[in-house]
């Protein structure tokens, strides 16, 4: 089974958000004071979001990434794990995390069936990535690399967000990971939205000026949202992914659902679907009318996406 949206992309992709609390309070994504904590009955239970995915893998979604907020910080995380790949082992379950709670975790959620990690970290210097997460410790976010590593994950992709007058001297410091190390570090370039819609333009930057520093890598490939290269005699690869300089929706495969239960057909916009209380032939009709929902494109007007959401509640 496979699904088209009505502008004929097939539609795969799942990006399910457990949680929005979080551990961290980075500037760009969470207010400072963090978000009210919505009741336990507002937010999606294990069983309602294995229901979700079930229903989802029904109409064709064959990957899962779990995102938040912290997926870490959820309750039940290895046990919604393990009831996904339950629904079908060939499920590809990713996690976005930003690595702080993972160092222990690790062998648990490779234990639970999670094939793949992206870990968020934008700093590898203590006094910058303090700065940014509002508090955090790099060498958490190190550690858990490590024992992901040791844990059998591979293909393990670091994602560092751009922020001008930030992150942008510690460039070169990411992109030397990449030599002895098999990871992969992909730059992002900051989207307007959540916080980040208020930010002034000079805090937001292109991968233009990282593409001057790869000038002798070769491009492997151009993986979904992501271009690839690699450098000589590296291990590891880089990644740009532009959603600013470049538009993606063309090849866009993805829906989004948040803690709360309701279904994204674009990360920019404010149009949901309430998913909760739907069960079985009911909750695919649902997930269904979403894609079909989905908008061909979407546009940064100067005001940023016109979603009123923040960063953690849609997941990335
Ligand atoms: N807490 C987890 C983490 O940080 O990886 C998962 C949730 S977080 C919202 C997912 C990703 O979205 C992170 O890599 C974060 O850096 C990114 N993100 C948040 N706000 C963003 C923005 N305005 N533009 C681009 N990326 C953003
Ligand atoms: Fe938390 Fe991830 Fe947002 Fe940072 S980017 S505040 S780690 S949800």
């Amino acid at each position: 089974m496979s699904i088209q949206d009505s502008f004929g992309r097939t539609i795969q992709y799942l990006r399910l958000s457990v949680t929005d609390l979080c551990n961290y309070r980075c500037i760009y994504c969470m207010p400072q004071e963090g978000v009210c904590k919505k009741s336990h009955a507002d937010m999606l239970s294990i069983e309602e979001m294995t229901e979700i995915v079930r229903a989802a893998h029904t109409l064709g979604i064959n990957k899962v990434r779990l995102t938040g907020g912290e997926p870490l910080v959820r309750k039940g995380l290895t046990t919604l794990c393990r009831n996904i790949k339950a629904i079908d082992s060939a499920i590809e379950l990713g996690i976005t995390t930003n690595g702080a709670l993972l160092a222990p975790m690790a062998m648990e959620l490779k234990d639970a069936g999670v094939d793949r990690l992206n870990i968020s970290l934008d700093s590898i210097d203590p006094k910058t990535f303090k700065e940014i997460t509002r508090g955090g410790d790099p060498q958490d976010v190190l550690d858990g690399i490590k024992a992901a590593q040791n844990a059998g994950f591979d293909n393990i992709k670091i994602n560092t967000v751009l922020l001008k007058g930030i992150n942008d001297g510690e460039l070169y410091d990411f992109i030397r990971l990449t030599k002895d190390n098999a990871i992969h570090v992909r730059f992002i370039e900051l989207m307007p939205l959540g916080v980040a819609k208020d930010w002034e333009s000079d805090r937001f930057m292109t991968t233009a000026m990282i593409e001057s520093m790869l000038q002798n890598a070769e491009l492997l490939r151009i993986d979904g949202v992501a271009r690839v290269y690699r450098l000589p005699d590296h291990k590891g690869t880089i990644g740009l992914i532009c959603p600013m300089s470049h538009s993606f929706c063309p090849s866009c495969n993805k829906i989004r659902v948040t803690a709360d239960g309701k279904l994204k057909p674009c990360l920019h916009s404010d149009q949901e679907i309430d998913l909760r209380g739907l069960q079985g032939k009911e909750l695919e009709e649902a997930i269904k009318s979403g894609i079909l929902q989905k908008p061909e494109s979407h546009r940064f007007g100067t005001a940023g996406a016109t979603t009123a959401r923040y960063m953690n509640e849609i997941g990335g």
